[in-house]
């Protein structure tokens, strides 16, 4: 077996070859190459595919978290809970505007914030929570968001990983991740779920006001050409990559299915592993694998990767430092917050490859060299 990859993003391109190049051709002729209709299009598909009635793009998923966090009006020193297992940016952006991340912990099974860690959290300076649907599982939303409701704090949820999930809350009703909270950010980088040929992002909300201020932040604080109202910053979707991932929003259904069958494949292999704890699907939501992430017992992982590398097995683990202990947030004093399920986590987790164009013989070939290694 060769040439394994995490993600394979070459075949998944050369599957619509036809259609992507002819898009991108497209732009390339129009000169269109800011604010070209494809960008609006795109934005309005996506609006639809996710039941919200705004969509607003932007430069990439870390743009989007921080715009959202600018248009609720925080302070510096408002506090901001989050989950420390997490990709940097959900992070990154509370302290790049001088506010005060809040750490909670996660539940084991499903990898998202612990509701009553939250509860816990929760102070009269408490301005916003980011939930973060880490690997494509939502959430425990319906909790999180009656518990904000409590007490009145808007949820900004980072669907960067989880694009296309749908979740049911108690009473029938079906949501998609990202249109739950009071806005949804995600981000297009190449190897997430929507991914384009380069940078890209949106932000999504309900709110038809909101909406205005969250264009206007992105657009250098201005709803009228040379007419700056607050200050914003620069950050827009390049029509090229709104072409791209028009095409691509047709395809995100079937690739999170795709996704899901590697998953099951996997599932199914290591099921009587006593190495192995496959990830846990909630029943509340659909799981879209952004990443296949195992626990790994009684074995040791630096080992089990060296193994898996010298079969030409990628693997990765997401991630190895969590937030609260980054150097970035040393004046925070945060490195010792008492977080055990979080850095119990962050010791045993590793990601297998994931994407949409695996194929059985690669998946058993992955799946053998892995309860091989682990015994
Ligand atoms: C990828 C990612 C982001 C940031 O997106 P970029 O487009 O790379 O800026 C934010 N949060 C999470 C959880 C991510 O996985």
């Amino acid at each position: 077996m060769h040439n394994l990859q995490m993600v394979d993003l070459k075949r998944q391109y050369s599957k619509i070859k036809t259609e992507i190049d002819a898009a991108i051709q497209n732009v390339v002729e129009s000169t269109a190459y800011i604010n070209g209709p494809d960008v609006n299009h795109f934005a309005t598909e996506l609006a639809t595919y996710l039941g919200v009635k705004h969509v607003i793009p932007c430069a990439n998923g870390t743009d989007a978290l921080q715009i959202a966090l600018m248009a609720l009006g925080l302070q510096p020193g408002d506090e901001v809970i989050t989950a420390s297992y997490t990709y940097i940016a959900t992070v990154e952006v509370v302290a790049l505007l001088r506010l005060k991340p809040v750490f909670v912990d996660v539940d084991a099974d499903t990898f998202t914030m612990n509701i009553d860690s939250v509860r816990k959290a929760i102070t009269p300076k408490t301005k916003a929570i980011i939930p973060v649907h880490l690997y494509g599982q939502s959430a425990n939303m319906e909790a999180l968001l009656a518990l904000a409701k409590e007490h009145n704090i808007p949820v900004i949820e980072d669907n960067a990983q989880a694009i296309g999930s749908s979740y049911t809350f108690s009473d029938g009703t079906v949501k998609k991740t990202g249109s739950m909270g009071v806005i949804g950010c995600t981000s297009f980088f190449p190897s997430k779920n929507l991914g384009g040929y380069g940078d890209g992002g949106a932000i999504f909300t309900n709110d038809s006001a909101l909406a205005e201020t969250l264009k206007m932040i992105a657009n250098h604080g201005q709803k009228t050409r040379y007419y700056h109202e607050m200050v914003g910053c620069n950050s827009r979707l390049d029509t090229i990559q709104a072409a791209i991932l028009r095409i691509k929003l047709r395809h995100l259904d079937e690739y999170c299915d795709a996704r899901r069958a590697a998953a099951d494949f996997y599932d199914a292999a290591f099921k009587n592993s006593p190495n192995i704890v496959t990830p846990f699907r909630a029943p509340y939501s659909t799981h879209v694998f952004h990443q296949y992430t195992l626990q790994l017992k009684n074995v040791n992982r630096d080992e089990v990767q060296k193994k898996l590398a010298e079969k030409n097995i990628p693997s990765m683990i997401y991630y190895p430092v969590p937030c609260h202990k980054q150097n970035m947030l040393k004046e925070y004093g945060v490195a010792d917050t008492y977080l055990p399920v979080t850095d119990m986590l962050q010791d045993c987790v590793i990601s297998l490859p994931m994407h949409t164009e695996l194929t059985n013989e690669e998946l058993s070939y992955i799946a053998n060299s892995l309860l091989e290694i682990t015994g």
